[in-house]
């Protein structure tokens, strides 16, 4: 069973390059963006104080968020061949917490897939996606806060990964299909 992680600073596809991998290999996709988004949309406590981190650019409580995530992953059981987790682990406390999720479930994670695209690119990407998505976090003030965050906090988790040998950094820039040609041959060759 393929269980991956799909990282990239904010605006650098994780979310288009993982509904094609769920349509090529029958993965579980579970975004942890969605999965706030969704509390938010209900108006729970949860949602509610995760609005008050994420209009701020900053990340919400690692506990909170990883509790969301076992939940999900509990909800799906019996229902995929793999996961592919989307915007998880953003520490490496959540890394940590992710180890112990899984073992607790007999799974662990093949590989790590980390896009790279410029902080230029990211930045014109976000401001268009804001121009459509309707996302109170895609204005220029958030945007800037989330990168730096993203570089902070998240950019280490990447050294968790290689340091166990699971992790390929994906160049990404190009079209989608290209993008996605780079991604499979990663897992290919995993
Ligand atoms: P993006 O990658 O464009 O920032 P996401 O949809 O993945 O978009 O996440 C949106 C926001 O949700 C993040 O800026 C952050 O505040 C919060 N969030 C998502 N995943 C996590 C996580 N694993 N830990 C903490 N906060 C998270």
């Amino acid at each position: 069973m393929l269980n991956i992680i799909i990282c990239g600073a904010p605006g650098s596809g994780k979310g288009t390059q993982s509904e094609l991998l769920v349509a090529r290999f029958g993965l579980k996709h579970l975004s942890t963006g969605d999965l706030l988004r969704e509390e938010m949309g209900k108006n729970s406590p949860i949602g509610q104080e995760a609005r008050r981190h994420i209009e701020q650019g900053q990340l919400v409580p690692d506990e909170m968020i990883a509790r969301l995530l076992a939940e999900a992953i509990d909800k799906a059981a019996g229902e995929f061949r793999g996961l592919i987790l989307d915007g998880f682990p953003r520490t490496v406390t959540q890394a940590e917490m992710l180890e112990e999720m899984l073992k607790a479930r007999k799974l662990d994670i093949g590989l790590m897939i980390d896009i790279d695209v410029s902080e230029a690119e990211l930045i014109d990407r976000l401001l268009k996606r804001g121009e459509s998505s309707g996302r109170s976090d895609d204005n220029i003030d958030t945007i800037r806060k989330r990168l730096s965050v993203y570089h902070e906090k998240t950019k280490p988790v990447s050294d968790f990964y290689r340091k166990q040998n699971k992790y390929a950094a994906i160049d990404g820039t190009g079209s989608i299909d290209q993008i996605q040609g780079r991604i499979v041959k990663a897992l290919q060759e995993a």
